[in-house]
């Protein structure tokens, strides 16, 4: 079995050391780091196979970090945001991050996103190698086994939560997706985080594939019931 290590960027430390823990109950192996530098320097030694990110952190802010972290590396990050603040997640969701839990949470509902989290990498070590499908809908072509996606012939890089997105879109044409149905798809069952990410996530691939974002023609709101992929 392959080590499954998190990085735990956290400043307070009480909290740090639940979480650590918590995860190392779970057989997870847990690196702690309590301010931005010490993070920084622990993301780039141990290449971690997770991130949980606090947001206000001293020395590099956590929207700072996850930039840089996302400069390069696909590693999941999941931020830690203040009860508050929507303008973080959403902040934080935009610069590249997976996913996010809210202070106060609880420590079910981390392990739940983490795991969550954690099972792209499954799909990463080649369980869909053996995947021929080949999907096309509108300017788009993907390749579900080689992980390629064109738009209008043009290769288009897509991080992995925005390509299962587009899979799952692709392989129901013309059918309306609900919400629930999407994340239960992309993120799991076991996800019982709000609806903001799937939103962030669908503005993302909207960016990558229609010609105006803002006036989707593709991937359409079915108002308030979810999205359709529709091929003109
Ligand atoms: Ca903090």
């Amino acid at each position: 079995m392959t080590e499954v290590r998190v990085l735990v960027i956290e400043d307070e430390e009480p909290l740090a050391d639940s979480i650590k823990y918590n995860l190392e109950l779970e057989g997870y192996q847990v690196e702690v780091a309590h301010g931005g530098n010490a993070g920084l320097r622990k993301f780039k030694e141990q290449e971690p196979s997770l991130v949980l990110l606090d947001v206000m952190l001293p020395e590099i802010s956590g929207l700072d970090l996850c930039r840089m972290m996302r400069a390069e590396s696909d590693v999941p990050i999941i931020m830690i945001t203040a009860r508050d603040s929507e303008a973080d997640k959403v902040a934080g969701l935009e610069l590249g991050a997976d996913d996010y839990v809210t202070k106060p949470f609880s420590m079910r509902e981390l392990l739940a996103r983490v795991r969550a989290n954690l099972r792209r990498l499954g799909m990463e070590s080649g369980i869909f190698d053996l995947d021929q499908e080949l999907l096309e809908g509108g300017p788009v072509r993907l390749d579900v086994g080689r992980h390629e996606v064109t738009v209008d012939g043009d290769p288009v890089q897509l991080r992995p939560r925005e390509f299962e997105l587009l899979v799952a879109f692709l392989r129901n044409q013309g059918m309306l997706m609900t919400r629930d149905r999407l994340i239960s798809e992309v993120w799991g069952m076991d996800y019982f985080g709000d609806t903001k990410t799937l939103d962030v996530h669908i503005k993302r691939v909207r960016k990558k594939i229609e010609p105006d974002p803002k006036q989707p023609r593709y991937l359409v709101t079915v108002r308030g019931l979810g999205y359709k992929y529709v091929d003109d």
